[in-house]
């Protein structure tokens, strides 16, 4: 029992607490909060750092939400995506399409523009080709790829704006937005976290991921980039706020026959996987844009690639390229020296 003499500061000490931030004129100090789900096949992280856990938590759902949503909207491998039924219809076509993935693939086309070519989502036939999905790794031979080339181009595929109608004007094509879909998906959960008042998140996707703000203790966010040839090593740590990284490389999905390594990206001008080039990361300061440069400049290789981002404004890229055999060679632009910084070492491998 309580003695009637200490109420009082049993009281001071319960009500004191809960008054103390509203008399001090100031809110609860943000907690770090995480959460992990497969998505868009890897791992989707988002941390973010905010004073009300329910908050907190319906914001990460809804992020989520929206990522799935994008998923299932685009993914090739869903039957009942918008994607997939493009790729049924859209011959001989002309057929409207959602205004969200008509609006994206016009964000492809300019990437295209940008990259000359090497970013091009008509990769279909090229992807079909080649058995990186396959258990049996057969490779196609040089009629097979010339045929496929020829439906190949996003030239041959009509856009009307107006209508958001699409026409592909070959049987036989079909697009792919593997290489910028996953940008665009963390731009609309960044978007929904910033919607929400989120002022420090991190949206990390595999190592593709948008960093919004400062953390709270006024600290940027540190990010891991992964050694292209030894898997269980980072090549370079990046501080970094307020900016999309996207990684594309030869190491995440790939399949290696009679000692060569084929990529899961193709090089639109050849039909061939693309060679020569481990490892492209990239910033912009939208992660949809990232997403597809990290693609075109990985198909480029470090020279024309490094050309390209010199070229283009808020765009910075590290690019990892075989220098021989076990050997890499960084290409650096000159935003990036200070921030992708690799020990000479680890270059061999
Ligand atoms: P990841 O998905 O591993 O992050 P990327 O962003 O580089 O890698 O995208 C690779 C995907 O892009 C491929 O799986 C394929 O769907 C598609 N793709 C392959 N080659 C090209 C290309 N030249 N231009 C545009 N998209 C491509
Ligand atoms: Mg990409």
């Amino acid at each position: 029992m309580i003695a009637p003499r200490s109420q009082p500061i049993w009281l001071v000490a319960i009500v004191l607490p809960a008054i103390l931030p509203a008399l001090l004129g100031c809110t609860p100090a943000p907690e770090r909060f995480h959460s992990a789900r497969p998505l868009m096949g890897t791992v989707v992280e988002i941390t973010l750092y905010h004073p009300d856990q329910d908050r907190a938590r319906e914001l990460i759902d809804r992020a989520f939400a929206e990522m799935e949503r994008i998923e299932r909207l685009m993914s090739i491998r869903i039957a009942a995506s918008e994607v997939a039924r493009i790729n049924r219809e859209a011959y001989p076509g002309p057929i409207a399409v959602d205004r969200e993935v008509f609006d994206l693939i016009g964000r492809a086309l300019e990437a295209w523009r940008e990259t000359s070519g090497a970013f091009d989502i008509t990769v279909g036939p090229l992807m079909q080709l080649w058995p990186l999905y396959r258990a049996e790794k057969i490779l196609p031979n040089d009629v097979q790829i010339g045929e496929a080339l020829e439906r190949v181009g996003f030239d041959l595929l009509m856009l009307d704006p107006e209508s958001s109608r699409i026409a592909f004007k070959k049987p036989g094509m079909s697009i792919d937005l593997g290489g910028i879909a996953k940008g665009y998906a963390i731009d609309r959960a960044i978007g929904v976290l910033r919607g929400g008042g989120v002022a420090s998140a991190l949206v990390n996707a595999g190592g593709d991921l948008y960093a919004l703000g400062l953390k709270p203790d006024g600290t940027p966010w540190r990010v891991g980039v992964r050694h292209p040839r030894r898997p269980e090593e980072l090549i370079a740590t990046l501080e970094v706020h307020d900016i999309a990284i996207m990684t594309s490389g030869d190491y995440e999905r790939y399949f290696l026959k009679d000692g060569r390594r084929y990529s899961h990206i193709v090089d639109p001008r050849t039909g061939f996987t693309a060679r020569g080039t481990a490892g492209v990361t990239l910033s912009a300061p939208i992660a949809t844009w990232a997403d597809a440069l990290a693609t075109g400049v990985l198909v480029l290789g470090p020279d024309a690639g490094l050309e390209l981002v010199n070229r283009l404004p808020q765009v910075e890229a590290a690019i990892l390229s075989e220098a021989s055999e076990h050997r890499l060679k960084l290409t650096v632009s000159a935003g990036f020296a200070q921030v992708f910084r690799v020990d000479e070492g680890k270059l061999a491998y």
